[in-house]
Protein backbone atom coordinates (compact mmCIF):
# COMPACT_ATOMS: atom_id res chain seq x y z
CA UNK A 1 0.00 0.00 0.00
CA UNK A 2 2.69 2.52 0.84
CA UNK A 3 4.91 1.75 -1.74
CA UNK A 4 2.36 2.11 -4.38
CA UNK A 5 1.69 5.37 -3.16
CA UNK A 6 5.21 6.33 -3.11
CA UNK A 7 5.63 5.51 -6.58
CA UNK A 8 2.28 6.71 -8.20
CA UNK A 9 2.75 10.28 -6.54
CA UNK A 10 5.64 10.81 -9.02
CA UNK A 11 4.02 9.99 -11.80
CA UNK A 12 0.99 12.19 -11.34
CA UNK A 13 3.45 14.63 -11.11
CA UNK A 14 5.20 14.03 -14.13
CA UNK A 15 1.92 13.42 -15.99
CA UNK A 16 0.05 16.40 -15.51
CA UNK A 17 3.58 18.89 -15.15
CA UNK A 18 4.72 17.48 -18.21
CA UNK A 19 1.69 17.44 -20.13
CA UNK A 20 2.87 20.98 -22.33
CA UNK A 21 6.06 19.57 -22.90
CA UNK A 22 5.22 16.41 -24.24
CA UNK A 23 2.51 18.01 -26.56
CA UNK A 24 5.34 19.86 -28.26
CA UNK A 25 7.33 16.61 -28.27
CA UNK A 26 3.96 14.75 -29.51
CA UNK A 27 4.84 12.31 -33.10
CA UNK A 28 3.05 12.99 -36.03
CA UNK A 29 2.96 11.73 -39.50
CA UNK A 30 3.14 13.18 -42.64
CA UNK A 31 3.54 11.68 -46.57
CA UNK A 32 6.42 12.94 -48.94
CA UNK A 33 4.52 12.29 -51.57
CA UNK A 34 4.82 15.66 -54.22
CA UNK A 35 1.78 18.36 -52.74
CA UNK A 36 1.67 17.02 -49.66
CA UNK A 37 1.50 20.12 -46.86
CA UNK A 38 -0.45 18.24 -44.20
CA UNK A 39 0.87 16.85 -40.85
CA UNK A 40 -1.32 13.75 -39.26
CA UNK A 41 -1.97 12.79 -35.66
CA UNK A 42 -3.27 9.27 -36.70
CA UNK A 43 -1.33 7.39 -38.93
CA UNK A 44 -4.78 5.51 -40.19
CA UNK A 45 -5.97 8.85 -40.93
CA UNK A 46 -7.63 9.33 -44.53
CA UNK A 47 -5.79 12.14 -45.77
CA UNK A 48 -2.71 9.82 -45.60
CA UNK A 49 -4.00 6.63 -47.24
CA UNK A 50 -3.98 8.62 -50.58
CA UNK A 51 0.24 8.99 -49.77
CA UNK A 52 1.98 7.86 -52.35
CA UNK A 53 5.04 7.39 -50.52
CA UNK A 54 6.54 6.09 -47.05
CA UNK A 55 4.29 7.74 -44.03
CA UNK A 56 6.99 9.27 -42.17
CA UNK A 57 6.99 9.63 -38.00
CA UNK A 58 8.16 12.90 -37.24
CA UNK A 59 7.36 15.47 -34.15
CA UNK A 60 4.61 18.14 -34.13
CA UNK A 61 7.78 20.68 -33.81
CA UNK A 62 9.08 19.26 -36.96
CA UNK A 63 6.46 19.16 -39.10
CA UNK A 64 5.16 23.00 -38.37
CA UNK A 65 8.88 23.69 -39.21
CA UNK A 66 8.44 21.90 -42.48
CA UNK A 67 5.59 24.51 -43.15
CA UNK A 68 3.24 21.78 -42.73
CA UNK A 69 -0.28 22.45 -41.38
CA UNK A 70 -2.71 20.14 -39.75
CA UNK A 71 -4.99 17.52 -42.03
CA UNK A 72 -8.52 18.60 -42.87
CA UNK A 73 -9.92 15.68 -41.55
CA UNK A 74 -8.43 16.38 -38.01
CA UNK A 75 -8.70 19.24 -35.87
ZN1 LIG B 1 -5.00 13.50 -41.33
Amino acid sequence: MRTTRIILIPVLFVFLCGFGETLDADKVYICKGKGSKKYHYNKHCRGLSRCSTKIYEVTLEKAKEMGRTLCGWED
